[in-house]
């Protein structure tokens, strides 16, 4: 019997761009400014293009500037680096974000340390991830925000929140699994981060109150692994065969957690698509513009605090 609700990533997140496009109109009319994104795009991944492609719709949509930098697969790292240099230095842009997987050639880790931390809208520098890590102030990476605002929704609609709750959030990469974690610690959640070695990772996910999946594993989360009522928030983004009668595409996609039999047991679970993924090009346009209030020190509009 199906018992969880939908998690609408998408609904939540047409919320946030609406409340980002309200703090926009807000610094056009006080400032007569708009901040402005710059995305870096380099070869031809499609999936990277799809997404460099929403978020350059979405941030026009919200009444700011967008800049797209698309260079070739072969480009060498010097010239990326430069690119970013540039972009650091140009007064009229307010956030970058380079868009990942970088080419194999080129060293993801320097490109993003290049990043000017009061520009870093993705929160992937060594800067803004120790800032997180001390509980200070500073950009956070999107997704693991958006699937914290996503946890507080629900449960807020349940009449409660998150302080107290243990959050078990399977995957520790800096992308997702390890900001996430100090996320919920903000939320005063009780954190435990499982990952390719956690002994008895079932066990693990069934002590959860809400479980956050990041691994990148097609529906390795089976039902039985979630707690009766729990919230799960499922990350994985995953492209499967798909064995459909009568389907219109040889491919669909998946989430980390068996998302139907799942429903036999949470009390609300993200789908994917539609769950987190929407949430994360809501909250980068969110840090555009705190990225931009916090370089000129205005105070950010309330409608993205
Ligand atoms: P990574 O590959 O960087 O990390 C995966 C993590 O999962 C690792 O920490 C790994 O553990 C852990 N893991 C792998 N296999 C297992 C296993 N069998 N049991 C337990 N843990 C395991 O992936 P990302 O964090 O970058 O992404 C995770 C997923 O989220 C992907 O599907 C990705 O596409 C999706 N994603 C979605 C986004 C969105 O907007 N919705 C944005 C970013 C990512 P270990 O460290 O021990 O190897």
């Amino acid at each position: 019997m199906t018992i969880a609700s939908l998690i609408d990533g998408k609904a939540v997140a047409a919320g946030v761009r609406t409340n980002v496009a309200s703090a926009v109109a807000s610094l056009v009319k006080k400032h007569n400014y708009a901040p402005t994104l710059a995305v870096v795009l380099v070869g031809e991944d499609p999936a990277s293009q799809v997404y460099v492609r929403n978020k350059h719709k979405f941030t026009r949509e919200a009444g700011m500037r967008s800049l797209e930098h698309k260079l070739p697969e072969d480009v060498s790292e010097d010239v990326v680096l430069k690119l970013v240099k540039s972009l650091n230095a140009d007064p009229s842009v307010d956030g970058i974000l380079v868009q990942l997987p970088l080419p194999n050639h080129i060293n993801t880790n320097r490109v993003i340390s290049e990043i000017d931390p009061a520009k870093d809208v993705d929160g992937l520098t060594e800067i803004s991830a120790g800032r997180l890590s001390l509980g200070r102030s500073g950009l956070r990476p999107c997704t693991p925000v958006g699937s914290v605002i996503l946890a507080k929704h629900v449960l807020n609609a349940q009449g409660e929140d998150l302080s107290g709750k243990h959050c078990v959030i399977v995957g520790r990469s800096i992308l997702v699994g390890k900001p996430a974690a100090f996320l919920f610690l903000e939320e005063n959640c009780t954190v435990t981060i499982a990952h390719s070695l956690t002994k008895d990772l079932a066990s693990v996910c069934r002590s959860a109150d809400i479980l956050v999946a990041a691994v990148g594993r097609p529906m390795m989360i089976k039902g039985d692994w979630i707690k009766k009522g729990a919230v799960v928030i499922d990350v994985g983004i995953n492209r499967v065969p798909n064995k459909a009668k009568n389907a219109k595409r040889p491919t669909k996609l998946v989430g980390d957690v068996d998302y139907k039999a799942a429903c036999e047991y949470a009390s609300a679970i993200t789908p994917v698509p539609g769950g987190v993924g929407p949430m994360t090009i809501a909250c980068l346009l969110r840090n555009t513009v705190l990225a931009a209030c916090a370089r000129r020190g205005w105070d950010a509009p309330k409608s993205v605090l």
